[in-house]
């Protein structure tokens, strides 16, 4: 990266031992430096294969390879980047897509909302690697002999291999977050298709650990390694995607009205001390202050009105303690379980505003109360 390149300022940083080489439809596009294992292993296994078809090239004969393995992560990101097209279609933000040892993830904030868009964001992947095998299968057909023919073949066989097995149902793979949303559809519940898909995903990672072992007794070394590593890979994505399922069913019974604390809404121009005097009086837990006309404008910052000093409270306006009410700090009323926690930990606060379907105030969530109820 060169010194007078600065990240775009919607970008994350970026983590350790990542590369960020650009962005693809509004996301950073990361390289873990796992990348450059698979680069140079690549490169390796294609060396044989690189002399039997240009005899005489020497070390060169391992760019070949690491061409290869660039594009080969090239019709990766193109399978991440389509999950990240109709992820956004559906409204969800896309932080970025890594590009790994295994292949690639994308990252995407929230859970989907409907089994229709845990479909689609899915499928849309080992769609979009089986047309870029077909349409390097095309060229294959009409490609001369020579080195561009054994980079097509690859490409061909590589992308149509990650598409088909994508599609196998079981999580961490696309084809479990298919099932996943098949079960959901079915059944009405999101965890009961997680936790199936999750289960199967652990059955697949079983089958290839055994797999692992028998190509092993054929005296075989890099390959039952590498099928290990993808069991290691499936079962720990498939056991994440078991925890989120419990995590999501303890959740759901989070209710954001159920924890709001009865607020007091008093104009922003009044004196802290008589907002406080009547908060006491009405047994409200929080105070929302409002312009001339009702509107609410911002929420007390409860610590903040108690850093201030008994015999000044009658001389501020009770707005110089109250947090302005941004977009994030007012939350629907009927808001519950994962979205909850989704929206406060985007605009992290300490009070955070309900509002009924006309925009009123119902009342104050406060993020203690919110913590509490989750730890119970
Ligand atoms: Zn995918």
């Amino acid at each position: 990266m060169s010194g007078h390149e600065r990240p775009a300022p919607e970008s994350d940083p970026v983590p350790r031992g990542m590369f960020r080489i650009g962005r693809i439809a509004g996301s950073d596009v990361l390289v873990s430096s796992s990348w450059f294992l698979i680069a140079g292993l690549i490169a390796i296994v294609m060396g044989p294969r690189v002399d039997q078809v240009q005899p005489g090239l020497g070390g060169w004969k391992y760019v070949v390879g690491v061409a290869f393995a660039i594009a080969l992560y090239f019709a990766v990101l193109l399978h991440e980047a389509s999950h990240a097209v109709v992820a956004r279609r559906f409204g969800f933000k896309v932080h970025s897509i890594t590009l790994h040892f295994l292949g690639g993830a994308t990252a995407i904030e929230g859970e989907a909302r409907r089994p229709r868009q845990e479909f689609w964001i899915a499928v849309v992947g080992p769609i979009t690697s089986i047309a870029v095998g077909a349409a390097a299968l095309a060229l294959w057909f009409v490609t001369p002999d020579g080195l561009l023919l054994l980079v097509i073949e690859g490409l061909a066989g590589a992308n149509l291999m990650i598409g088909v097995l994508n599609l196998v149902p079981g999580l961490p793979l696309d084809g479990g977050r298919v099932l996943k949303a098949g079960i959901w559809a079915i059944t009405g519940r999101v965890h009961t298709g997680t936790t199936v898909a999750a289960w199967t995903g652990r059955g697949i990672a079983v089958l290839v650990a055994v797999w692992a072992l028998w190509v092993s007794r054929h005296g075989a070394v890099l390959n039952p390694l590498i099928l290990l590593v993808v069991a290691l890979f499936l079962w720990t994505g498939a056991s994440q995607a078991l925890t989120v399922a419990g995590i999501t069913r303890q959740f759901s019974g989070l209710v954001a009205s159920d924890l709001a604390r009865r607020a007091l809404t008093v104009p922003d121009d009044v004196p802290l001390a008589e907002a406080m005097r009547r908060a006491r009086e009405a047994g409200a837990g929080s105070i929302v202050t409002t312009t001339a006309d009702g509107r609410p404008v911002g929420v007390v910052d409860e610590t903040a009105a108690r850093a201030v000093p008994a015999e000044r409270a009658p001389w501020v306006a009770v707005s110089t303690v109250a947090r302005t009410l941004e977009p994030g700090l007012t939350l629907p009323v009927r808001i519950s379980g994962s979205d909850l926690l989704d929206t406060v930990r985007a605009t992290p606060a300490s009070e955070y505003v309900l509002l009924d379907d006309e925009g009123r105030v119902y009342g104050v969530l406060a993020a203690a109360d919110l913590l509490r109820a989750v730890r119970r």
